[in-house]
């Protein structure tokens, strides 16, 4: 069983500085009293870092990042990540459980090797869990008209 808040506190002191070197805003909302998951803390630590890294490396100076826990469907707890970035093209969403797939972002000068999501979905699926991606993002917290941004929703199972 794990705690969300315990795993997320060492990411987000990582990301916040990271933001702040790229001019991005940060935002995260973890309310107390979560119930505890039921996930390997290893494979949910990489596979939210390299969800955020993603938010941070994609979206350009200016925008914001916001990482919200609680989203409810039964049995199941949400952690959102949602981005002001370029989104992810409907045609490129399909492809991302293939090892080294990357998007439209491949052709810019972004570093990369196309297997973090790949991994993240193997991952999940391993503890029951599901990702959901969402581009244009559905956070309306973030979102603004211009940009189309991306949520990602990691759905995990609560401990019983
Ligand atoms: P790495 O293995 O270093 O994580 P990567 O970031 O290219 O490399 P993935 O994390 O699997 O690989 O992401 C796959 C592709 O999905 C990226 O190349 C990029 O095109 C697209 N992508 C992922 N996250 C975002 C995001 N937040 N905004 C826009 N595009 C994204
Ligand atoms: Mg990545």
């Amino acid at each position: 069983d794990c705690s969300l808040a315990d795993l997320l506190a060492p990411l987000l002191l990582s990301a916040k500085a990271i933001a702040q070197e790229r001019h991005l805003k940060l935002k995260t909302e973890i309310p107390k009293n979560l119930p505890l998951v039921r996930a390997n803390i290893k494979a949910l630590q990489e596979v939210l870092s390299n969800i955020i890294d993603n938010a941070l490396k994609y979206t350009p100076k200016g925008g914001k990042i916001f990482i919200q826990v609680g989203q409810e469907r039964e049995n199941f707890i949400g952690i959102a990540i949602s981005d002001t970035g370029p989104g992810i093209p409907q045609e490129d969403i399909t492809h991302l459980g293939e090892r080294h797939y990357r998007g439209v972002q491949a052709q810019t000068e972004i570093p990369g090797t196309g297997l973090g999501l790949a991994i993240a979905k193997q991952l999940i699926e391993q503890m029951q869990g599901e990702i959901e991606i969402f581009s244009p993002a559905i956070n309306s917290a973030i979102t603004s008209p211009d940009t189309p941004g991306t949520t990602f929703i990691i759905w995990l199972p609560i401990s019983q």
